[in-house]
């Protein structure tokens, strides 16, 4: 038997793990004692790991070799590479001579590595020279990214895993750590058994498995934190609980937000959040007062068409209090995806570039430019993922590569994105599973190695960057995803830059070499950036396992938490106070669609269920797919648990069977995100067949960080 060590694929709290294989057959999982993420603990996605890649659906779903169809609804038949790559190039190079190279875009993933993540980036705005590229961590944590930028300078977690057992106040909000981030939960299970005087305090809609420890659980109505946090603000200011000194060192900004929250006052926060005015008080004084506030926060704040606001207020809070730059203090976003720190790091979204640099900066452009070696980036911002399958849907995207990920699933406004796929002319899906919604549309399939196959690096919420290894040989024709770009980049420079020498200089024969020299070259990028790895190699993550950025060149370790000086990454070196004034969500509640449907996932599942949904046992935590409301509701429509429901959105419509449930209020229902078509049929307005909860959702996205407020659609449920 041979042992690996590697890193969990599922979720951003980034475990290690020991995967056992004899052959190319793995074997078994287990933790890595000694990743500093999990010390040897695993849930139960991540102990199942090896059970998903030898279950016989795996055998049956893995897309192995690549596939062309010679028209859409054919049947897709074997290609070789070769040729595969050579057709791909040809298209596109077609494409972006006729209609220049806008018309084509890349749609990645936070599941990719972020050897794979540069090389797309590079691929698109060196090679091709257009911006549209993007990712589903614009689902994902765009908001966050944004709201971090907007006040603390940088698109940097200032805090840590360990600060949980400095904390004093823990103050979860959008978060269901419990089944989300299960791992990182149980340290904080065990800070709190140790430390029975830290207060806890969740906010969150529904009454979730995270609100079970809270000694304050605020219901809130959904969509209306910034209300609640401005109104924290307004009662601390009152109270005298703000911190004089830190903002007037360390800060700019606060008259206009103090100004702002004057009228959020308790009532009017109670009216719009619907929690009493004396659980809002508590918990600002907990807040304000304890030695240590740690906020931990997820999607119920970054899905939001305010989500930008939303982290920004929530920062302003530790910024007004000082409750940042100390053990047990600051706001943590929790990342979804396991690797959706490291497409940022790269510049992976369409509106950055390598490094934490900015599209819209001319000079970050000018620097990009120079280690790519290329003549420009366009400055011309690229599509964002609504937009980029809404240019496809109007004809203006004619081409699109879609990697690691399932948009006709994942997407909202779902009928839009099907209709894009149909409408492009050339979609080319590059994946480990031949059965996801979106393989129905590809022209061409692109076979990819897949977890326990793959080589490079992830990092995870904490700054961590871990290595990922290849326990097997990659199997049938797959090829790693970094080097099926590459090859691409080959065959599209004999049509873009005939006779020029290759950008892509990177051996794709050595996989770890080859990833290894890309890694190389993205480290290069981050010297001098406030992500600086120029101290780091693969040699010393090999030696002294995973390390937090920054690192930089001479220091010996990472910065396990950052802003402990009150410097913060701005042009004067003040962190900002952002003034956002509450907005309701995209789509209210209304007499024809009475129902606020928010969405969420299961502790179980991941995803779209390419790979849990494999296994049996993990459907024994939640079977199948319902929708949940509350029993009073029920009642007054006559509903009994297991009857099936019409629960309909004005885009689309699925059947399902409802449940009672009194974690969540009147006028609300949940239902999880991750089944797809095997499990739940639904239909568009207009008739097309969907499947899905995205069948309902909106594409109404965030002004600033374009991420869609997946959480929340207005919906009618009627008796099927
Ligand atoms: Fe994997 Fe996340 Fe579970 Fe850790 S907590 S084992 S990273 S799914």
């Amino acid at each position: 038997m041979t042992e690996t060590k590697s890193t969990c694929p599922y979720c951003g709290v980034g475990c290690g793990v020991i995967i056992e294989s004899q052959g190319p057959q793995i074997t078994g999982v287990r933790g890595d004692p000694t990743h500093p993420a999990n010390f040897g603990r695993l849930c139960t996605k991540g102990s199942t790991l090896h059970l998903t890649a030898a279950s016989p659906v795996t055998q049956q779903t893995r897309l192995l070799h690549p596939l062309h169809r010679s028209q859409r609804g054919a049947a897709a038949q074997p290609i070789a590479w070769d040729a595969a790559l050579g057709m791909a190039a040809q298209r596109f190079a077609g494409t972006i001579a006729q209609h220049g190279p806008d018309a084509v875009g890349f749609y990645v993933s936070g599941q990719l590595l972020t050897e794979d993540y540069y090389i797309f980036n590079k691929l698109a705005k060196g090679l091709i020279g257009t911006n549209n590229i993007d990712t589903n961590s614009r689902l994902c944590m765009s908001s966050a990214v944004a709201g971090y930028k907007a006040t603390l300078g940088a698109d940097a977690p200032p805090a840590c895993y360990d600060d949980v057992k400095h904390a004093q106040c823990l103050f979860f909000v959008g978060s269901n750590a419990a089944w989300a981030h299960p791992i990182l939960f149980r340290r904080i299970e065990d800070a709190r058994a140790a430390n029975p005087g830290m207060k806890v305090i969740v906010a969150d809609p529904r009454r979730t498995d995270t609100a079970g420890m809270a000694d304050l659980f605020l219901p809130i109505e959904p969509g209306s934190d910034v209300m609640l946090f401005n109104g924290m603000l307004h009662l601390m200011l009152r109270e005298g609980w703000v911190d004089a000194d830190y903002i007037g060192a360390h800060t700019t900004g606060f008259e206009a937000l103090k100004a702002l929250v004057a009228d959020c006052t308790p009532e009017r926060v109670s009216a719009v959040c619907g929690i009493p005015a004396a659980d809002l008080a508590t918990a600002a004084q907990w807040f304000a007062t304890s030695k240590a506030t740690l906020s931990l926060y997820c999607q119920g704040l970054n899905q939001s068409s305010s989500g930008t606001a939303k982290n920004a207020a929530l920062i302003n809070l530790h910024l007004a209090t000082a409750q940042i730059g100390k053990p047990g203090a600051g706001p943590f976003s929790l990342t979804g995806q396991p690797n959706a720190m490291g497409g940022r790091e790269v510049g992976g979204l369409a509106n950055l570039l390598s490094a934490h640099r900015d599209l819209a900066n001319p000079a970050h452009r000018a620097e990009v430019a120079a280690l790519w070696g290329v003549a420009d980036v366009p400055a011309r911002p690229g599509k964002t993922a609504v937009e980029m399958f809404q240019a496809a849907a109007d004809g203006e995207i004619r081409a699109l590569w879609i990697a690691c990920t399932n948009p006709a699933q994942s997407m909202p406004d779902q009928a839009t994105v099907r209709r894009a796929l149909e409408r492009a002319e050339f979609v080319v899906v590059q994946e480990a599973f031949a059965t996801t919604a979106t393989a129905q549309y590809a022209d061409l399939l692109l076979p990819a190695t897949t977890w326990g196959e793959k080589v490079g690096t992830v990092t995870n919420s904490e700054r961590r960057i871990s290595r990922v290894r290849s326990a097997v040989p990659a199997p049938g024709q797959t090829r790693h995803d970094w080097a099926i770009a590459v090859q691409f980049a080959h065959q599209l420079e004999a049509h873009l830059r005939p006779g020029a020498p290759s950008l892509f200089p990177y051996s794709t024969e050595d996989a770890d070499a080859g990833a290894e020299a890309v890694w190389n070259e993205h480290r290069e990028s981050t010297r001098d950036r406030d992500l600086d790895i120029t101290g780091l190699s693969w040699t010393l993550l090999e030696a002294n396992g995973p390390q937090q950025w920054p690192l930089p060149e001479g220091a010996s370790t990472g910065k396990v938490r950052l802003y402990e000086d009150g410097i913060y990454p701005t042009a004067d070196g003040r962190a900002r106070f952002a003034a956002h004034a509450w907005q309701p969500v995209a789509e209210p509640r209304e007499s024809r669609y009475p129902f606020a449907l928010t969405t969420g996932r299961l502790r179980d599942q991941w995803h779209g269920m390419s790979r849990t949904g494999t296994l049996g046992r993990l459907f024994g935590h939640v079977a199948e797919p319902s929708v949940q409301m509350h029993p009073d509701d029920m009642a007054q429509r006559q509903l009994q648990g297991g009857d099936l429901v019409h629960v309909t959105s004005k885009r689309g419509s699925i059947v399902v069977p409802v449940q009672a449930d009194t974690t969540i209020g009147r006028s609300q229902a949940f239902m999880a995100m991750h089944w797809g078509s095997e499990y739940l049929s639904g239909q568009s307005s207009t008739g097309g067949r969907l499947s899905g909860v995205n069948a309902l959702t909106t594409s109404a996205y965030c002004p600033t960080s374009k991420q869609p407020e997946l959480k929340h659609a207005a919906v009618k449920i009627l008796k099927a």
